[in-house]
């Protein structure tokens, strides 16, 4: 059983059709990347993955089943994914650790001290276990989106929605935020990744998604996408930022 269906999913805002007649299947374990131009439904989609907007067409499962509609399941469902955006979203006025453990603790009612711990653990893993007690004003972008992965990690989530992690970043951070995903799609994560960086997709994804006015034009392995991409928008698209 796949982790999450879209079946014809559709959803317009006013007279605008974001997303038509969406098909896509992920399985446990598998990394998917969507890619497309700006304006194309991608972060809509990954939205509607967690019901933070609604369809008007189709319908989405999550392990099998719709996704919930009363507000405490849903709640609970959608701590079981993590979300990582653009911004970083950090508490401001909170340490890197308290960032880290404070869904543990109010969300899953897990014990403080075990999950200081834990997200200590977490903050290892993702490179910055010396910014522990920083606020998050005082670590730089990279450092800041590698927090918010590990806050997103930090709910044992059995997916992952990245959308455009490192398009807010400087060059020079933005590989170091891609290193710490390259490891969690190798350590077995799923994975749903809106990115611009075609290196990471070519080298992370299982698939690539190519998106065009609110459709997926092509989806397939990243070596048969990059080698002979089928759609004429997505040879444009790739000849524009490869
Ligand atoms: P992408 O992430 O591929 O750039 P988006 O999913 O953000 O695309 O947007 C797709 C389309 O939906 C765009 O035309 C955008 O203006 C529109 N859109 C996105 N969110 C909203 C919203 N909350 N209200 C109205 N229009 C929206
Ligand atoms: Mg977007």
């Amino acid at each position: 059983m796949p982790l999450v269906t879209l079946e014809g999913v559709g959803k317009s805002f006013g007279d605008n059709r974001v997303l038509a007649d969406v098909d896509l299947s992920v399985e446990a374990g598998e990394v998917v990347i969507i890619i497309g131009p700006s304006g194309s439904g991608k972060s809509t989609l990954c939205r509607c993955v967690n019901r933070l907007e609604t369809i008007d067409e189709g319908r989405i499962l999550f392990e099998g089943r719709p996704l919930p509609t009363e507000s405490r399941e849903l709640a609970r469902m959608r701590s079981r994914v993590g979300m990582v955006f653009q911004s970083f979203n950090l508490f401001a006025h909170k340490t890197v650790l308290e960032n880290v453990t404070l869904g543990p603790v109010k969300v899953l009612g897990h014990n403080r001290l075990q999950a200081r711990a834990r997200a200590q653990e977490l903050l290892e893993r993702v490179g910055i276990a010396d910014k522990a007690d920083r606020l998050p004003r005082q670590l730089s972008g990279g450092q800041q989106q590698r927090a918010a992965i590990a806050r997103a990690l930090a709910m044992d989530p059995v997916l992952m929605l990245f959308d455009e992690p490192t398009s807010a970043l400087d060059p020079e951070m933005i590989s170091e935020v891609l290193d710490v995903m390259r490891s969690l799609a190798t350590s077995g994560m799923t994975m749903i990744v809106v990115t611009h960086e075609m290196g990471f997709a070519r080298s992370a994804a299982d698939r690539v998604a190519f998106m065009a006015d609110g459709r997926i034009l092509e989806i397939a392995p990243p070596e048969s996408f990059f080698a002979a991409p089928r759609t004429e928008r997505a040879r444009d698209f790739l000849a524009r930022v490869l």
